[in-house]
């Protein structure tokens, strides 16, 4: 590891500092999400106006298993995501990520089972600007304190996995934008997390690049039994996740087809 890599500046300040590091969980995880059910409230100026988008939505990830859900936009896709997430409570049912509900603590508690157990990665890069690719990775692990040596470490070698390491000390803005998504992919990685949750991830990325970003999260998301959902528009991206699933209207369709065969 290369000393200084972490700049202090007014643009990005992320200080590196000597300290262990305890690593991915070990325990296999499991995702079950049972009769999920959602509605917006207050979606329009009626009073008590409410908007329902999902409907009794029920999924299971073994260790290690990876599924593409798809469907039409405005279909609910996205506030699944959010729920699985712990970003946005259902209006009923329950979702549980190795036998733990976000929703059951309180507010500190639920920030510390995404930071923990969930790595995102969006449509948007969200890379900040003024820092390197290899500060964008670090970012979060500063939720949990200061960077570690052996954090520092892992995101280099993240880097390094995502083809990435010679770029370590470029900005945002010197990347090309499947350069940006492989940075945030990385970075979704850096915590170990158990689930990796996918909202469009290569949206923005021609079909060369959106193939290797997608190739990158299965790869990298299963290693130790982690599990990943991505959410796709895209038939060629869906394939390559192995496992799909249609949202229709709120409802996530029965049929899962493999490796982009047709429906049963
Ligand atoms: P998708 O990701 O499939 O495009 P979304 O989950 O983003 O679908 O949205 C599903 C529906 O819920 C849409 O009609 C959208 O307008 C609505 N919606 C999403 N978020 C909110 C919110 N925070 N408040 C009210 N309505 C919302």
């Amino acid at each position: 590891m290369r000393r200084g890599v972490f700049r202090r500046d007014a643009r990005c300040r992320i200080v590196q500092e000597r300290g262990g590091f305890r690593g991915p969980p070990t325990e296999a995880s499991v995702l079950e999400v049972d009769a999920v059910s959602k509605a917006y409230e207050g979606s329009t100026s009626e009073p008590g106006d409410t908007l329902p988008v999902l409907a009794d939505v029920t999924l299971r990830l073994e260790p290690g298993g990876s599924l593409a859900i798809m469907g039409p936009s405005g279909s609910g896709k996205s506030t699944l995501l959010s729920i699985i997430g712990g970003l946005e409570p259902p209006t009923s049912g329950r979702v549980r990520l190795d036998g733990i509900d976000p929703y059951a603590g309180d507010d500190a508690a639920r920030a510390a089972f995404r930071n923990r157990r969930v790595g995102f990665v969006f449509q948007e890069h969200h890379l900040l600007a003024g820092c390197t690719a290899l500060d964008n990775v670090v970012v979060p692990a500063l939720a949990r304190g200061r960077v570690t040596n052996a954090i520092a470490v892992r995101a280099a070698r993240l880097l390094d996995r995502v083809g990435l390491a010679s770029r370590a000390d470029h900005l945002p803005a010197a990347l090309s934008g499947g350069e940006r998504q492989r940075v945030a992919v990385a970075r979704a990685l850096l915590m170990s997390p158990r689930l990796v949750l996918a909202d469009e991830p290569t949206g923005q990325l021609d079909s060369r690049a959106a193939a290797a970003v997608t190739d990158l999260l299965v790869e990298l998301a299963s290693e130790s039994g982690g599990m990943l959902i991505v959410v796709t528009h895209a038939e060629a991206v869906a394939a390559r996740v192995g496992t799909i699933r249609r949202l229709v209207d709120g409802r996530l369709l029965d049929g899962t087809v493999r490796d982009g065969g047709p429906a049963p």
